[in-house]
């Protein structure tokens, strides 16, 4: 049985750490068998995780992944070659992840603390998601996860699958899924075939906090963004 986790960011987008720093500690440190970097909206970070794993010869898999910011929400794309833009709508990013042959994900779905596809969204979609993330380690799962976990069995009937969402190295692996075999094919195939279980225990409370205060002070006025506020109406008398 392997054992995946494939929602993470590094510095190409809002994580702490690198891909290097990934790629290092998954494979000293835990016992994940396959991995997928999902930065906001760029592919750089994954691809350098495949290149290191190939020429360090790791046991670690790498899938190349994004967190693509849909017009409806945040959706993962899995096993693709080519950035897919944000801003479309969910239902054309799918389409446009199946067109790369590749493995689309509902992140962290009704989530009420990031952009996330609502019930409504996930009813009207003409193409299908492969997977719905019915465990999210972060504070996006809070409140939604037993939600989706629940809809899902009931009605969507979608692949299901957890993942860390980690922004640090320590958070890495507290969302999961297990599969049938251990290779990074094994796990989209399981995916596909609707195959996998998905398990999880949210991050420490110190990451919520940690991650938590970062989001805020991102949206704060930073002194010079005030002082340009403050300066402008002299500067325009
Ligand atoms: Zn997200
Ligand atoms: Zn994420």
């Amino acid at each position: 049985m392997g054992k995946a986790d494939l929602h993470m960011h590094s510095t190409f987008s809002d994580g702490y750490q690198t891909v290097g720093d990934i790629v290092a500690h998954v494979e000293r440190a835990t016992d994940l068998d396959v991995i997928a970097i999902t930065d906001h909206d760029c592919i750089d970070g994954a691809l350098l995780a495949r290149d290191l794993v190939t020429q360090q010869r790791l046991r670690t898999q790498v899938i190349v992944g994004v967190e693509v910011s849909t017009a409806d929400g945040h959706l993962l794309a899995l096993a693709i070659e080519t950035l897919i833009p944000a801003g479309l709508s969910m239902d054309e990013t799918i389409a446009a992840v199946h067109e790369q042959g590749g493995v689309a994900v509902a992140a962290h779905p009704l989530s009420r603390w990031c952009p996330s596809a609502s019930i409504e969204t996930l009813t009207s979609l003409t193409n299908l998601p492969d997977g719905l993330e019915v465990y999210n380690a972060s504070f996006a799962g809070i409140g939604s996860n037993s939600k989706v976990r629940m809809l899902n069995a009931m009605r969507f009937c979608r692949a299901e699958l957890g993942g860390s969402d980690a922004h640090t190295l320590k958070a890495i692996g507290s969302g999961y899924i297990t599969f049938d075999g251990s290779t990074a094919e094994d796990v989209l195939n399981a995916i596909r075939a609707c195959a996998t279980v998905a398990y999880g225990k949210q991050w420490p409370r110190r990451e919520i906090a940690r991650l938590t205060y970062r989001k805020v002070r991102s949206h704060l006025p930073t002194p010079r963004s005030v002082t340009r506020r403050v300066i402008k109406p002299q500067t325009i008398n």
